[in-house]
């Protein structure tokens, strides 16, 4: 089920304040969240969570989670650059890129971040930018298909990520052979999954990879990074995740793995997880048309929120005011952009809707805002943030055509 925590007064007060559409997000909802991370995982010797930046690249939501904790995930030259702002370096940025400029690793070595190496190659990439460090973290994939029981989770053999299962050992004895002397080992292998079988399977499959390397290397086993890949529920009918019982069920792998006395951290990236439930895409119904279909056109359009433009994806979408009103209508809820695939939603049962309504799509606090565009014109938005009460603070203004032409030359 969605997020409805937030009463409609929220969005409506938002929409007097600031001109729509813009993203609101729930300050509270992020840090209750990330306190429930944390106790779940409390059991685990130097459990950090690093944030995946990508998913909501803001500093004032990034504040947020370093005063819950939290360690950031960064894997570009911008993300690296958002840390330092918020003041987060050293190890508390785990620095993830693949096929990436290799000056991105002497900056991420400047600031001492964990590096996590997708492939065998960067060793060399490493070396000559800013060097081989003592820990280091390397990122697996274990190839064919990732399955769950009966269930297909997801395909790593498809997947451009990480090192071939051959690659570990000669990769890890070579970085021995140049100063390294601890290792890590991290894996994404399924994205978005509510199954809460997910980070337990997982940590299996990298914490008996880990003993079995520390036998052949002689480094010493020092974390597993289970990434992201922990996902919400879009859908009505979709159960949340219990991050309480994750917790629990990877610690259950690691004591059968490694033991009680094991001092072997876990560390996770999530960014979906982390906040993708507390945003909400706030935008008004300013056209009706009723042709083959019935449209309604609102003020945001894809460039505010690609995903279901881009992979058809759910994203659940309530009127303001209409909340127990019968969704007895069927629409099309479209943006304004000369493209056809521009639809939040189609064929969706919804209240009757008039001109002038406020429209709430949920679960845009990850993966949301940031990866908008300007196509066809059309700007980014503005980004609130929701401290309680009557507090709003608008965190990024909403981009004007100035924006639009600063990089012409
Ligand atoms: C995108 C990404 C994440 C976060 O993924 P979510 O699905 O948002 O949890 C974590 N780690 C890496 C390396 C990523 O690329």
């Amino acid at each position: 089920m969605p997020n409805f925590s937030l009463p409609d007064t929220v969005f409506e007060e938002a929409a007097s304040r600031f001109p729509t559409p813009f993203h609101l997000y729930d300050a509270e909802g992020i840090r209750k969240n990330a306190r429930a991370l944390n106790a779940a995982f409390s059991w685990a010797p130097d459990f950090r969570e690093y944030f995946a930046v990508k998913a909501l690249p803001n500093p004032h939501i990034l504040e947020i989670l370093k005063e819950e904790g939290c360690g950031l995930d960064c894997s570009s030259e911008c993300e690296l650059l958002l840390a330092e702002r918020v003041g987060i370096t050293g190890n508390r940025i785990m620095f993830s890129a693949n096929a990436m400029p290799p000056s991105e690793f002497d900056h991420a070595r400047a600031l001492n971040a964990t590096i996590n190496l997708d492939d065998e190659s960067d060793i060399d990439l490493l070396a000559a930018h800013g060097g081989i460090p003592e820990e280091i973290c390397v990122r697996v994939n274990p190839g064919g298909d990732f399955a769950l029981g009966n269930m297909i989770m997801g395909t790593p053999g498809e997947s451009k990520y990480g090192w071939k299962n051959e690659q570990l050992r000669p990769g890890l004895l070579r970085l021995k052979a140049m100063g390294a002397k601890k290792f890590g080992l991290h894996a994404f292998l399924a994205s978005n999954t509510t199954d809460n079988a997910y980070y337990p399977r997982l940590a299996e499959i990298l914490l008996e990879t880990g003993v079995k390397l520390e036998k052949e290397t002689g480094l010493v086993f020092s974390f597993i990074n289970l990434s992201g890949g922990v996902g919400i529920p879009y859908r009505p009918d979709q159960p949340a995740p219990d991050i309480a019982a994750i917790g629990q069920g990877v610690r259950a792998a690691y004591l059968r793995i490694l033991g009680p006395e094991s001092r072997v951290a876990v560390k996770a990236e999530l960014g979906r997880f982390m906040t993708g439930p507390y945003g909400w895409l706030v935008t008004r119904a300013v056209h009706e048309k009723k042709i083959y279909k019935d449209y309604i056109g609102v003020d945001a359009c894809a460039v505010n929120l690609m995903r279901p433009a881009m992979y058809g994806a759910y994203h659940h979408i309530h009127v303001c005011g209409k909340r127990e009103a019968p969704c007895d209508h069927v629409y099309d809820v479209t943006g304004c952009l000369c493209e056809n695939n521009d639809k939040f939603a189609i064929d969706r049962a919804l209240p009757e809707i008039a001109v002038g309504d406020l429209l709430v799509i949920h679960d845009t606090g990850a993966h949301g805002f940031c990866m908008g565009y300007q196509y066809n014109g059309r700007l980014r938005s503005a980004e609130i943030l929701y401290l309680g009460g009557h507090d709003f603070r608008m965190i990024r203004r909403a981009e004007t055509p100035e924006d639009y032409f600063a990089t012409l030359l």
